[in-house]
């Protein structure tokens, strides 16, 4: 392949709102070894087919696109990452690829005290473990498992092996987690991790999904306040999701309003499935086949081509399209569970967080 042109002599590849592609959500399988109730609530799944899947080669391939084309975030995502065998070699050939600035993993934290120490020497730069209560009870009321202890486990090891940015991620349910705020940002300031709260989205696969359970954004601060003072917003540029703000003694969290506030205006985010499918947002019902042209041979430009026409034709913005129908009253489950065992690309465990 001749090299395609560097970022710097490109003119920015920006959607039809001037939205920049600049960060990729790479899952890299679709199964997963809890069952979280925000996520999947079923009792049986769809799997994509094994070999369907993308080899590390191919993923590096089609990264290298994308990074060529303006993206220089890429965050390994699933299902569950670390269930793919050998994830470090993965991550071990992304890090070669100067573009990316920022490589990062989310995980659910299992089998990180296993990994960490592998994960950091081949170059992954920043880990976000979920991490949605500090009670194993009520994690195996969400996960239908009893792997709590491992999760705190799988941080603990993060925090020792010299990872900087920690992160620690929260699905905020009315009901559920209301009363633990406060005591997973103590957590979180006791081993050095950020911890930022997501409103619980009616995603693909959220079937058990609805408004009474979301706890806003707005709820959040209101909690919080009440527990620790003033709160003031962290005033900062950036694409990223989350709002991040700031207690009286100094420490940060970050909320990701979702459900509330949409925030499709700056997002610069399309996510790759494990089998190649290219999806320009959360809630898109259709996605891309890229694995079919890489396995036909098709040239690596022409591919680059592709990617880069769709992205300038992107019109996404499913967050605010969903906030919208709560003026109708019609804001229900996004999509059908017959639809989604047809296609289970829709899910939220395949196309990654
Ligand atoms: N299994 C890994 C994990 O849980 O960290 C990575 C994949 S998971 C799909 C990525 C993120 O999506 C997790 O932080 C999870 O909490 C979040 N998530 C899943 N379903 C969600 C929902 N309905 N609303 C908000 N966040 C959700
Ligand atoms: Fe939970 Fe992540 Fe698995 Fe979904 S993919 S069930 S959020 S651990
Ligand atoms: Fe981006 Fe779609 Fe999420 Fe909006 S809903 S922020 S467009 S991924």
């Amino acid at each position: 392949m001749s090299r395609l042109p560097a970022p710097a002599d490109l003119p920015t590849v920006a959607d039809t709102f001037g939205r920049p592609l600049r960060s990729l959500r790479l899952s890299v399988t679709d199964r997963c070894n809890l069952r979280c109730n925000y996520c999947m609530p079923e009792e049986e799944y769809t799997w994509l087919p094994r070999e369907t899947l993308l080899t590390f080669e191919e993923m590096d391939a089609l990264t290298s696109l994308f990074t060529e084309l303006g993206v220089d975030k890429v965050r390994l995502t699933g299902g569950e990452p670390l269930l793919r065998k050998d994830l470090p070699v993965l991550v071990g050939m992304l890090a070669k690829n100067a573009r990316i600035k920022d490589l990062a993993l989310t995980t659910n934290g299992i089998l990180l005290a296993e990994h960490a120490q592998a994960l950091f020497d081949a170059g992954l730069h920043r880990v976000t473990v979920s991490l949605d209560t500090l009670n194993p009870d009520r994690f195996k009321a969400l996960t239908r498992r009893e792997t709590h202890g491992r999760v705190l486990q799988g941080i603990e090891a993060v925090a020792r092996t010299g990872f900087t940015g920690l992160k620690l991620d929260t699905v905020a349910i009315r009901g559920f987690n209301d009363d633990e705020l406060a005591d997973l940002i103590e957590y979180g300031k006791r081993i050095g991790a950020e911890v930022r709260f997501i409103e619980y989205m009616d995603v693909g696969g959220a079937t058990d999904w609805s408004m009474e359970k979301v706890l806003s954004r707005t709820a959040i601060l209101h909690a919080l306040g009440q527990k620790y003072g003033s709160i003031e917003a962290v005033v900062e540029e950036s694409s990223a999701p989350a709002q991040r703000f700031l207690l009286p003694d100094g420490t940060t969290f970050g909320i990701i309003p979702s459900t509330t506030m949409p925030f499709c205006a700056a997002c610069d985010r399309s996510r790759l499935t494990a089998d190649g499918m290219w999806y320009l947002c959360l809630y898109a019902k259709q996605g891309f086949d890229l694995r079919q042209p890489l396995r036909d041979g098709v040239p690596l430009e022409e591919i680059a081509s592709l990617i880069r026409s769709v992205w300038q034709a992107r019109k996404d913005r499913g967050a605010e399209e969903r906030k919208a129908l709560e003026r109708f009253g019609t804001r229900e489950n996004l999509i059908e569970i017959e639809k989604l065992r047809l296609d289970p690309h829709l899910e939220m465990h395949a196309r990654g967080g």
